[in-house]
C-alpha cells in the first residue's frame, strides 16, 4: 500500500488570488492612521507573513503596529462583507482540489498567515468546510518561515514531513517547508518572483495548475 501524502496549501497568491483585497485592505489601514501606504511590491512582499510579522517589516517593530493589523483587520472584514469580489479563486483551483480531495493517497491541509477566522469565511465561501484534514493559521503556530505549522499538520495527520509537500507562492513557504524537511512546490503565479523562490530553497517551481497536478502525482 502506497503510505499517504500530505499536502500543504497555501491560500494567499497560490489558491486564492486575493491581491487587490490585501492592497486595498492595507491602503484603507495606512489611510486611516495617517500613515503613506506602500507601493505595490512592498504591499505583496509581505503577505504570507502573520498580520504582525508582515506590519512589523512594513513600519519597523517601533512603529504602530498593533494599530495597523486592527486597522487591516477591520477593512479586509469591511470588504468581505461587501461582497469580497475583490478575491477570487485562480482558474483551475476548483477542478485540482477536487480530484485530489476523492484519490486516496492524498490528504490535504491548508498553512496560512490568515487567520482561524478568516480560513473559515474563506472555506464556507467555496464549500469546502470538509475538504482539509488540517489547518494550521497564525492562530495556531508562529508566523512562517518557522516549521511549526507543518510540524502541527504532520501530527494532526501522521503523516511524516518526509511525506509532505508544501505548495506556495512565497519565500516564506519554501523556506518553511525546508526547516521542517518537507517538499517545496513554488507557484509562479502568485506575489513573489521565481527567482526569490528558487534561492529561497524551492524543490521545483510550477507555471500552472497542470503542471501542479503533475508534479504531485509524481511526488506520490
Ligand atoms: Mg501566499
Amino acid at each position: 500500500m502506497a503510505s499517504r501524502t500530505l499536502l500543504l496549501f497555501d491560500l494567499d497568491g497560490t489558491l486564492l488570488d486575493s491581491a487587490e483585497m490585501i492592497l486595498e485592505s492595507q491602503r484603507l489601514a495606512f489611510t486611516a492612521i495617517g500613515l503613506p501606504v506602500p507601493s505595490r511590491e512592498r504591499g505583496l512582499s509581505i503577505v504570507g507573513l502573520s498580520l504582525r510579522e508582515a506590519f512589523v517589516e512594513l513600519v519597523g517593530e517601533h512603529g504602530p503596529v498593533e494599530e495597523l493589523a486592527e486597522a487591516y483587520r477591520q477593512s479586509f472584514h469591511g470588504l468581505r462583507t461587501q461582497g469580497g469580489e475583490l478575491e477570487q479563486l485562480f482558474p483551475g483551483v476548483k477542478p485540482l482540489l477536487a480530484g485530489l480531495a476523492t484519490s486516496e493517497p492524498h490528504c490535504l491541509g491548508i498553512a496560512t498567515g490568515k487567520s482561524q477566522r478568516g480560513v473559515r469565511a474563506v472555506l464556507e465561501n467555496y464549500g469546502w468546510s470538509n475538504m482539509f484534514s488540517t489547518i494550521q493559521t497564525s492562530d495556531d503556530a508562529p508566523s512562517k518561515p518557522h516549521p511549526g505549522m507543518i510540524e502541527n499538520a504532520c501530527r494532526d495527520t501522521g503523516i511524516t514531513p518526509s511525506r509532505t509537500v508544501m505548495i506556495g507562492d512565497s519565500s516564506f513557504d519554501m523556506k518553511m517547508a525546508k526547516a521542517a524537511g518537507a517538499h517545496a512546490i513554488g507557484v509562479s503565479w502568485g506575489f513573489q518572483s521565481v527567482d526569490l523562490l528558487r534561492a529561497s530553497g524551492a524543490d521545483e517551481i510550477v507555471e500552472d495548475f497542470e503542471a501542479l497536478h503533475s508534479a504531485i502525482t509524481r511526488f506520490g
